[in-house]
């Protein structure tokens, strides 16, 4: 795609970063047909095509419109164009450079300015967790459609000690899930130490940066991002572990960016890479002991029929899907195929309460072609997915790492 950048995005960092990567466009619309939003709108502009388009013409000088704002407020930063892209377009880095200038130029209105600083501190603060817990307590008397939308307790069990391994690990901390699901947590602490690892989850580190970076304050997101590279960094450097574990296919997909989102910082680009290096998701640190594992795990307690659901991040974002299907098949499990399993479910971090109606739409079609292949359980690897489905399923949605843990024999003596 030829472009010709208005002087100011010519002398921007920012604005060659853009231009590289809308070159590379040959506007083959191949993204078109794997873009959740386009096939659920049909619009052109609500297409990755269109959307490069948009962000090529604010590169070029023309003011973005508040009409520009919504088609890139709608993309789901699934990164599926990504994926299908011939010409190796890197879609993701260009709606968030996109995104980023028409947050400057076009103010949005006072209501939706509301939602997402309430979005933004909500989820973030120290408040949600003991908030969650008493919206769980009430969950009995809540309106369907917000039951829906909180996860019932489940007791995360007892929890070995681990310091004695000979292998060490960090646990991302998070945001929500502890809050959430701590059943995830508590089942990666056990089925790691069954392989012989040690998991320790540190104070100082918190949420990732994803939602404060989608939620338009990347500097609180930044700041974010150096918190947890202080708070990591100590235990690399001083070789008492050996990687950062993820357990929420979101966070890491975001973590795994932290160098390019630090690049231009002097003091942590070499420190954001150093962390970048050791961070695997969980499937990644399970996969070498599939064969340890499989002998400690009673088959008759795995599900008969589970149909994995890959989110995006791991999907698309980390191209993580074929070792997780592996690594679930080698464990025993006969996943379930299933139709558009590349589509979004329509989760995407805040985006089912910024954009509920197309949200709500992409997770029932989801859960229309889950249902098709008549599985006893949902597994994903992401909590945002796993909770977003389960508000519309009454089959059990799990974090294939829960199933894993409860599938496993008792410790003898
Ligand atoms: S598939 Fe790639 S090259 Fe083709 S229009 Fe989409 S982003 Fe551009
Ligand atoms: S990231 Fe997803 S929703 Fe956004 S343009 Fe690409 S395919 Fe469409």
């Amino acid at each position: 795609m030829q472009t010709s950048l208005a002087e100011w995005a010519r002398n921007s960092a920012i604005g060659q970063e853009a231009d590289e990567i809308l070159r590379r466009c040959v506007h083959c619309g191949f993204c078109t047909a794997t873009c959740p939003t386009y096939q659920v709108l049909g619009d052109e502009l609500d297409s990755p095509r269109g959307r490069i388009y948009l962000i090529k013409e604010v590169l070029e000088g023309k003011e973005p419109t508040r009409s520009t704002q919504q088609h890139l407020d709608r993309c789901l930063t699934c990164r599926n164009c990504e994926t299908t892209c011939p010409s190796g377009v890197e879609y993701g880095r260009l709606i968030d450079i996109g995104r980023h200038l028409v947050e400057q130029k076009v103010e949005r209105p006072p209501a939706e300015q509301v939602q997402r600083k309430a979005l933004r501190s909500g989820l973030n603060s120290s408040f949600f967790a003991p908030a969650y817990r008493v919206g769980q307590a009430l969950r009995g008397w809540l309106p369907a459609t917000l039951q829906r939308k909180v996860m019932a307790r489940r007791d995360p069990g007892a929890l070995p000690s681990t310091f004695s391994q000979p292998r060490q690990v960090l646990i991302m901390a998070g945001c929500v899930q502890p809050s959430m699901m701590p059943t995830i947590d508590a089942a990666t602490i056990r089925v790691l130490n069954r392989i012989g690892i040690g998991t320790r989850v540190i104070q100082g580190a918190s949420c990732c940066g994803a939602l404060n970076f989608h939620l338009d304050d990347q500097d609180a997101a930044l700041a974010q991002m150096r918190a947890n590279i202080d708070a990591w960094l100590p235990w690399i450097e001083s070789g008492k572990i050996e990687a950062i574990v993820m357990n929420a296919s979101g966070c890491g997909a975001t973590v795994v960016e932290y160098a390019h989102h630090l690049r231009h910082d002097p003091q942590y680009a070499v420190k954001a890479q150093k962390v970048v290096d050791h961070v695997r998701d969980v499937a990644q640190i399970v996969a070498p002991h599939t064969q340890l594992l499989r002998e400690q795990i009673d088959i008759a307690r795995l599900p008969r029929r589970p149909a994995f659901h890959p989110p995006c991040t791991l999907q698309h974002w980390q191209g993580l899907r074929p070792l997780s299907e592996k690594l679930l098949a080698d464990l025993g499990l006969t996943l379930q195929p299933f139709n558009e399993s590349h589509l979004c479910c329509g989760s995407a971090g805040a985006y089912s309460v910024l954009q509920p109606e197309i949200s709500t739409t992409l997770r029932d079609r989801k859960l229309s072609h889950l249902q098709e292949a008549r599985p006893d359980m949902v597994l994903s690897s992401n909590i945002g997915c796993i909770g977003h489905l389960q508000s519309g399923t009454d089959t059990p949605v799990r974090h294939w790492i829960e199933v894993v843990d409860e599938a496993l024999r008792p410790l003898r003596g």
